[in-house]
């Protein structure tokens, strides 16, 4: 579904990636982790268009969308979930979520579609209050309905348990696992337990290249991958 083929993305003398080729096939939770520096960030947003590759490819379903821009790129069937919270304070929950519905789905059923996100996501509580009252979590979960609600093929989540409490982290993971299957799930993250609840297959970056592979049981528990976390890995030993 997602087809990357030798990424390279060069800051002046750094590489960010170094020649990445990567597959995400459709239905999949895929996750994406690696110490710090590694390249998933800048990996991220070459796929969502917010980066354009020095080299390489970037193919969805087929189709070229190297250097789209972003909003190319959701109109073909990626949503998109950035670290930092893309929403209006001022907003209500009701409205943000209608929005992000009414883009996609147009007006006659963006308000269906609307009243059914807020019920899945268990907002009806708080469907009229501004979206800047809430809790980080409540917010978090906000962002990913505004998502859902233009029907993506393709989810990118960047680091969506990161500052979140237990519970929050726990729903958030149910509703992944909940939504598998309907949407394919690219997520970057560091919470290992979370991880381990929701991926089918976990890709390990590291210094820009992409060091290991697989089901997320083998990779979480191979021993090159915990060294590369501890600093010991290849190349920095
Ligand atoms: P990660 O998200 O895995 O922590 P990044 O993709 O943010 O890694 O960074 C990969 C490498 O690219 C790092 O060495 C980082 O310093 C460098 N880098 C990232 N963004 C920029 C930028 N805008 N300009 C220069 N160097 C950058
Ligand atoms: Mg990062």
């Amino acid at each position: 579904m997602l087809h990357t083929e030798d990424l390279v993305v060069q800051f002046g003398g750094v590489f960010a990636l170094g020649g990445v080729n990567f597959d995400l096939n459709q239905g999949e939770v895929h996750c994406l982790i690696g110490p710090n520096g590694a390249g998933k960030s800048t990996f991220f947003k070459v796929v969502t268009g917010q980066i354009v590759p020095t080299r390489g490819r970037v193919s969805l379903s087929g189709d070229d969308i190297t250097g789209k821009p972003s909003a190319q790129i959701v109109r073909r069937g990626i949503g998109i979930k950035m670290q930092t919270p893309q929403l209006f304070d001022e907003m209500s929950v009701e409205k943000t979520i209608w929005l992000g519905a009414y883009r996609t789905a147009g007006k006659a059923k963006a308000q269906q579609r609307a009243d059914e996100l807020i019920d899945e996501l268990g907002l009806s509580s708080v469907a009229r209050s501004e979206v800047g009252k809430l809790s980080h979590g409540v917010r978090q979960r906000v962002e990913i309905a505004s998502v859902l609600a233009g029907d993506p093929a393709l989810i990118l989540l960047d680091e969506p348990a990161a500052g979140m409490g237990k519970a929050d982290v726990a729903f958030m993971a149910e509703l992944i696992l909940k939504l598998r299957g309907r949407h394919s799930f690219l997520v970057v993250e560091h919470d290992m337990a979370f991880i381990r609840s929701i991926a089918d297959c976990v890709t390990v970056f590291h210094q820009g290249k992409i060091f290991l592979e697989g089901k997320c049981d083998d990779v979480l528990s191979d021993q090159a991958v915990k060294d590369i976390y501890l600093g010991k890995g290849r190349g920095n030993a």
